[in-house]
């Protein structure tokens, strides 16, 4: 996905996502033009992704083969909807997460934009189906939804609206890779998408544990961080399987998949997690880091960093 008129990416919204967007496209040698509907939010996103890229390219992790001050020459930012569009092949919708202020803007941009022009949504929980709806060709839609820093966890979901044509799906997925992410496509939308359906899995038994008194919360953390997590970072839990037994996956399944059918049925309901009885697992939660701005913003930092330190390992990989 490259050429002359295939340059100008297009980001509306500038907050958290909008600004890492616009940082992962720059690495990857885009120009960005960055829109928000709040005066001046755009300007103030530029100069905190200047300072975040100075400090990447002081510490080596600066992505991409241009350097800060070339990856920021490619940053501007637009207060006029239509002239942000201007030229762009690509849109990446960052604004808040509620349906109807996407729909709308999706509405607004469609007839600002050429009918080739890919209109993608960063949505976590949104379904395409809904967040296009107001949208007439909506074969060029599509969801690209992050994680949260994307700059760092690399995972990016394709999640197509229905009507998505698989040319479509290709580009973005080029895109992507050419970015520098790590794109997954999913065949069809699916509330939660994959990522949050797994993480949901996650939490609904790591909770239960602890509200069932088996482990505490401390320790269910441990689980992940030191075990289960070493190897996610690197590997799925498909392939764990399948190395976990002489003749993989298929022999893993003869070996296991009757104890693990049995652990599956004594999972119990959904637990309610905002019950009454709930509030002793945040509790204990907040013994262990209290959720003041102080600890919270230290432990924030603390994770990025670690993040960073992974990012920086994958990158040998
Ligand atoms: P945010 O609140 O930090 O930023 C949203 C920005 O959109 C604001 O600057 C706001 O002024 C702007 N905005 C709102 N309405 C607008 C409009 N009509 N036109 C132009 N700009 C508008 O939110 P965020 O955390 O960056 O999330 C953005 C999107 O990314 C959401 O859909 C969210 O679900 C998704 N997402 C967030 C995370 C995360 O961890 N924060 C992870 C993955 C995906």
């Amino acid at each position: 996905m490259s050429g002359p008129d295939m340059k100008m990416i297009t980001v509306i919204g500038s907050g958290l996502i909008g600004r890492s967007w616009a940082m992962v496209f720059a690495s990857g040698g885009y120009s960005v033009k960055m829109y928000d509907k709040q005066p001046g939010q755009a300007v103030s996103a530029i100069a905190e992704i200047r300072k975040q890229m100075m400090e990447l390219e002081e510490a080596g992790m600066l992505r991409g083969q241009l350097s800060a001050t070339q990856q920021m020459s490619l940053l501007s930012t637009q207060d006029d909807l239509q002239l942000a569009l201007q030229d762009a092949f690509f849109v990446q919708e960052c604004v808040f997460e509620q349906l109807e202020v996407k729909q709308d803007i999706f509405q607004v941009v469609e007839p600002l934009v050429g009918k080739d022009v890919i209109l993608s949504s960063s949505t976590s929980c949104l379904v395409p189906s809904k967040v296009f709806s107001k949208v007439q060709n909506r074969s060029r839609c599509i969801v690209s939804h992050p994680v949260n820093p994307p700059y760092y966890v690399k995972l990016v979901e394709l999640v197509p609206h229905p009507d998505t044509t698989p040319l479509v799906m290709d580009k973005t997925y080029a895109l992507m890779t050419k970015v520098g992410q790590a794109p997954v496509r999913l065949k069809k939308e699916i509330d939660g998408f994959t990522l949050n359906r797994v993480q949901a899995a996650i939490i609904a038994e790591s909770w239960r544990l602890v509200q069932d008194g088996i482990i505490s919360v401390q320790d269910i953390d441990l689980v992940m961080s030191e075990g289960l997590g070493m190897r996610y970072a690197f590997i799925g839990p498909m392939e764990t399987m399948h190395l976990n037994a002489p003749q993989g996956l298929g022999d893993y399944m003869s070996r296991y998949g009757e104890g693990i059918q049995r652990v599956l049925r004594s999972f119990g309901p959904v637990p309610d997690l905002c019950a009454e009885d709930a509030k002793s697992v945040v509790s204990e939660m907040c013994q262990l880091i209290p959720n003041d701005q102080q600890h919270l913003a230290a432990r924030r930092h603390r994770r990025d960093q670690l993040l960073m330190g992974l990012a920086r390992l994958k990158q040998d990989q």
